[in-house]
């Protein structure tokens, strides 16, 4: 076994990030070393991601960002400190060539797009509850509001199910998914679009915004 696959079946990022020394509360949630975060946004567990600064990896990324290791170092470092062992040996060098992606590294790719836009669209609702909450008990509500209320927990359990989920869950994911994720990329596109027309009249910004 390589070191990459020996720390992948070993060593969850939320294991890696407390083992330097980062607070992980209970729910998974801790302050992000990679950006001046002062409300902890990022999400650890087998994988992590920031939703403040969009970070995002396995155990081995983590590592090799907080200590600006490159992604080998990284994992026998990991593998190291934890005891793990590994097969040591180097393999014969390849010399690179370019070539079409696989179908495996197609589908990698399309699973991260997928993950990536869940997230944004997760940040949209977290801003829309905030930011079109009724102010007094007879307004009507808006209808944002009302989606982030009806959507908020889906689609965190997506994201989770992405975070947690066996290789095979998460090409289900991707399958059952896929779909919706393209009409949602474009909704998010026309929001965003819309959001700057209207930015800067006065509307209290929530703390949680990604912009600063
Ligand atoms: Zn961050």
């Amino acid at each position: 076994m390589n070191v990459f696959e020996a720390v992948k079946q070993n060593v969850t990022t939320r294991q890696a990030a407390e083992l330097y020394g980062i607070t992980v509360s209970r729910n998974g949630m801790a302050v992000c070393p990679f950006h001046n975060d002062k409300n902890p946004s990022m999400k650890l567990d087998r994988r992590f991601h920031c939703f403040g600064c969009q970070a995002d990896g396995d155990a081995v990324d983590f590592v090799s960002r907080l200590f600006q290791l490159p992604s080998k170092e990284a994992a026998m470092k990991l593998a190291d400190d934890l005891g793990i062992a590994y097969d040591n040996r180097q393999k014969p060098t390849v010399k690179p060539h370019i070539r079409e992606p696989t179908p495996e590294q197609k589908y990698r790719q399309e699973e991260m797009h997928c993950y990536k836009v869940l997230c944004e669209y997760f940040h949209l609702l977290q801003k829309w509850e905030q930011q079109y909450a009724p102010q007094t008990p007879e307004d009507d509500l808006h209808p944002l509001f009302v989606e982030a209320l009806q959507r908020k927990t889906y689609t965190e359990y997506l994201l989770d199910s992405f975070l947690d989920g066996s290789p095979e869950e998460r090409r289900e994911l991707v399958a059952q998914q896929g779909k919706e994720v393209m009409k949602l990329e474009q909704r998010i596109a026309e929001w965003t679009t819309a959001g700057t027309l209207h930015r800067g009249t006065g509307q209290k910004q929530p703390g949680t915004d990604r912009e600063r």
